[in-house]
């Protein structure tokens, strides 16, 4: 084939929109990092008051933010959690803050769901409205997750591509992850796809 084809080809297949899961994902508890499930922090009798203190950024975090940024590629942090989406957004803003890493983003969006949300919104449905609201192609926008149930699957849900981290290790759910094609050691391996 013509190289400026391949060119073309391989540029058709660049992602311009990518999704981060948070707890996980972005950071992790420093005691286990990608051993376990990473919410154990915030009902831990001995962590739960101070939950960012036992937190730290999982590997590469900054340098590929950094990069993505540089890239023009855009960056939204997606992530499903118990509370209110304006109490949840707070809750993300300031721990972004916290880390650093604040400025890399170009949205914050919480999205929120179970038995106890009054208005459920799944995280499939939220980045549904944000590829609409940024007029980016399905194609064209990925997740970067750790969870095979949150993220996986709410990225098949809606069509689009996912990067599963090899996390969750030595739990039952490990399992499931084996069965996944797209797995990254860590989120510097996503400059691969973009
Ligand atoms: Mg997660």
């Amino acid at each position: 084939m013509n190289k400026n084809i391949v060119a073309k080809k391989q540029k058709s297949h660049k992602k311009k929109l990518i999704f981060f899961d948070a707890d996980g994902t972005l950071w992790y508890p420093k005691r286990t990092k990608y051993n376990g499930r990473p919410w154990w922090i915030y009902f831990d009798d001995k962590t739960k008051d101070n939950p960012l203190v036992h937190l730290t950024l999982t590997p590469r975090v900054k340098t590929t933010l950094k990069k993505l940024k540089e890239l023009g590629v855009q960056t939204v942090l997606i992530a499903q959690m118990p509370y209110p989406k304006y109490k949840a957004n707070k809750l993300l803003t300031e721990k972004t803050k916290y880390f650093g890493i604040f400025k890399y983003f170009d949205q914050i969006r919480a999205s929120h769901a179970g038995i106890r949300a009054s208005e459920p919104d799944p995280k499939d449905i939220a980045i549904l409205e944000v590829i609409k609201d940024r007029k980016i192609p399905k194609s064209k926008a990925l997740l970067v997750g750790d969870s095979y149930k949150f993220d996986y699957l709410a990225a098949k849900n809606c069509g689009i591509d996912c990067l599963l981290i090899d996390s969750f290790k030595h739990t039952k759910e490990y399992s499931e992850y084996k069965r996944v094609k797209k797995r990254i050691k860590n989120i510097g391996e996503l400059l691969d796809y973009v």
